[in-house]
């Protein structure tokens, strides 16, 4: 059996963290190596290793992802201040968990990327 990705651990309970929302398809988790003042995952219940793997039936799930972004940017008060949102795959891009997740970033001025 392929091993359990860090986040399927939290979701299961194996690993300890603070699921901040969940529903039938996504959760989010504060991140535990924060790169600004609010950065706040938002994870897929079904595992995905990279953007490379989805397929057109994820659609409403990548859909989902999003909105939940905006709706948590709004609840932790950065929606009109500005925040980023992004995936990173692969190597280059230094994708450290290979089960898809969206970084909520935000809560103070960014660097330029
Ligand atoms: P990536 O580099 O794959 O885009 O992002 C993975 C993110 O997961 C990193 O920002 C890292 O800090 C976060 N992360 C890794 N392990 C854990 C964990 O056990 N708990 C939480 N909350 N975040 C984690």
């Amino acid at each position: 059996m392929e091993n359990k990705s860090v986040f399927e651990m939290i979701l299961s309970g194996d690993l300890k963290s603070d699921i901040i929302y969940e529903d039938n398809q996504i959760f989010a988790i504060h991140d535990i190596n924060p790169i600004a003042k609010i950065h706040i995952l938002i994870i897929p219940k079904k595992k995905i290793a990279t953007i490379n793997d989805l397929s057109i039936d994820d659609i409403d799930l990548i859909g989902s992802m999003f909105l939940c972004a905006k709706d948590l940017a709004k609840k932790f008060g950065i929606d009109q201040s500005g925040y980023r949102l992004l995936f990173n795959t692969n190597d280059d891009a230094m994708q450290t968990v290979f089960h898809i997740h969206l970084h909520l970033i935000g809560g103070e001025k960014l660097k330029n990327i």
